[in-house]
């Protein structure tokens, strides 16, 4: 590993100021980072540690309904929090969904939405790779893609985001407050991450010395808690990032769907609402061809990149079988293991 300065302030302004110097970065948990730097993927020359920081761990359910969620709050707690799982089913399925329990443990909210693509070829400094180092090449776009992105890529890279968290989050209008050099701003967080167009190595809208301090969740989010599943699909039950995912949100009254969000995961180098397949649904009966229309237009500008043609159909029958669910009502119980959605038939359907 390389040698790096290592700095644990003692306030957010000091963090951003020390963090706006070239090649610093944050550290949360580490959990992400760390693996990176061991494997010489990522090389900072300063490592600005955030944990200590005060009054970033809180959940804050506030007086206009909605909710406050500090960038250090560990994804376990988030999960485990009865009044937050109970307005927010469909992230607290999402967490649970992720990693293992120890890594849930210990990674952070704002660690969380920042980790870095999974790609094998960005993980393995001998490969090129346009993320890792701009304008180098990308060796995924020949190589071995199935796990890569039918949504959004650019010929420059493939990568997708690997977040379950940020699939709910982005159906659910999260907000993310960020720190910088210019005082505080907010951001939707369908904006917090960007597609690679010409330059994939910048994978976000943040500038340096830029801190997550929080992400909020607008009071509307409540009101899909009885109509909210995640449904994540992978290669084998545990310890495994999303193949395709999706978080399926509804309100429904008398009889037809009010308002749907819908959000896919494991499909772009981001968390992708699908706003079309929710202007399908709008007005719906909570049926099956509407949720099979929704699929069509949530994936009708899917195109593989080589040899992921199958996750395309795949998302389209994760859509439906996560739209079953939530149409069904959310379960009094979340399942820390998700179920197969292969168990449930829906996939088929
Ligand atoms: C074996 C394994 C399996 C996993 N499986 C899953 C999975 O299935 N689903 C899933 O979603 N995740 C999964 N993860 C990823 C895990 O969730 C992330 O590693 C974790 O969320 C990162 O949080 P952290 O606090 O450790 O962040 P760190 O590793 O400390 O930081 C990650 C990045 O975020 C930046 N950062 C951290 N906090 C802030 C902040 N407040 N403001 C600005 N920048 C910040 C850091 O600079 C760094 O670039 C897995 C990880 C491992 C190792
Ligand atoms: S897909 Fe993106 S992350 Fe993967 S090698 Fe290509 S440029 Fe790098």
């Amino acid at each position: 590993m390389k040698p790096f300065d290592y700095v644990r302030p003692a306030t957010i302004a000091e963090a951003v100021t020390a963090a706006a110097q070239p090649g610093a970065t944050y550290l949360a948990a580490g959990t992400n980072l760390l693996d990176l730097m061991k494997g010489g993927v990522s090389r900072p020359d300063r490592l600005v540690d955030v944990t200590h920081l005060k009054g970033l761990d809180r959940i804050e359910h506030l007086a206009d309904g909605s909710v406050r969620i500090g960038a250090l709050v560990r994804n376990a707690d988030l999960a485990h929090d009865t009044a937050f799982a109970k307005a927010y089913p469909a992230i607290a399925e999402a967490l649970l969904s992720g990693a293992s329990a120890q890594l849930r443990n210990a990674a952070t909210v704002g660690g969380n939405l920042l980790q870095r693509t999974r790609c094998a070829y960005f993980y393995d400094p001998a490969s090129r790779c346009n993320r890792r180092e701009a304008g180098s090449g990308c060796d995924a776009r020949a190589g071995g893609n199935r796990l890569h992105a039918v949504l959004g890529w650019s010929e420059g890279c493939i990568a997708t985001h690997p977040s379950d968290f940020c699939v709910p989050l982005v159906a659910l209008d999260a907000i993310v407050e960020i720190e910088g050099k210019s005082g505080r701003r907010e951001l939707p967080l369908d904006a917090l991450h960007r597609l690679p167009d010409t330059t994939p190595e910048r994978e976000t809208a943040l500038e340096p010395g830029d801190l997550i301090v929080a992400v909020r969740l607008p009071a509307t989010a409540r009101d899909f808690a009885g109509h909210a599943r995640y449904l994540k699909v992978r290669e084998r039950t545990s310890y495994a990032f999303a193949v395709v995912s999706a978080a399926a949100a509804l309100r429904i009254e008398s009889g037809k769907i009010s308002e749907a969000r819908l959000a896919l995961g494991g499909v772009a180098a981001k968390p992708w609402r699908t706003r079309a397949a929710e202007a399908v649904l709008k007005g719906a009966a909570p049926e099956p061809s509407a949720f099979r229309e929704a699929a069509q237009a949530a994936l009708a500008d899917a195109k593989p990149s080589g040899d992921n043609a199958f996750k395309i159909e795949l998302a389209r029958r994760i859509v439906v079988c996560a739209l079953t669910l939530a149409a069904a009502g959310t379960p009094a119980r979340i399942p820390a293991l998700p179920a197969s959605p292969f168990a449930s038939g829906a996939l088929h359907a």
